[in-house]
């Protein structure tokens, strides 16, 4: 009865294997380890509560959706940065770029796409 806990020897290191392979995978061509579900669009966060966590000094949002805040692309003390808290859209007056929810992930972690996008729908790469 006991015996049975005694297995995962092998199954860890099948588990170790995976994740290399993932990454030498992704080195060279970037295929199958990054493949995004269909309907990654809808499953991205809410960008009211992405930003809110991300985004210091985060304003009110207007009623288009957009709201003010610090830009963390840049030393920011005048809330450079607008997003939209309803499409993820973002921009910095400053000249950091603008782009939408997923860009900003990007330029936020370093990520390249495929991974930022699957560190936002929880996913594990
Ligand atoms: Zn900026």
């Amino acid at each position: 009865m006991i015996q049975k806990r005694r297995s995962p020897g092998g199954n860890r290191g099948h588990a170790h294997a995976g994740r290399l392979g993932a990454r030498q995978v992704y080195g060279k061509n970037g295929l199958n380890s990054t493949r995004l579900p269909e309907n990654w669009r809808e499953r991205l966060p809410d960008p009211r509560s992405y930003y809110r966590k991300r985004v210091a000094k985060l304003g009110k949002a207007q009623g288009d959706g957009w709201a003010q805040g610090q830009c963390p692309f840049h030393q920011d003390r005048n809330a450079s940065l607008t997003v939209n808290l309803s499409h993820g859209g973002w921009m910095c007056f400053a000249g950091c770029d603008s782009g939408d929810l997923v860009s900003f992930h990007m330029r936020l972690t370093g990520l390249p796409f495929k991974v930022a996008v699957r560190a936002l729908l929880g996913l594990r790469s």
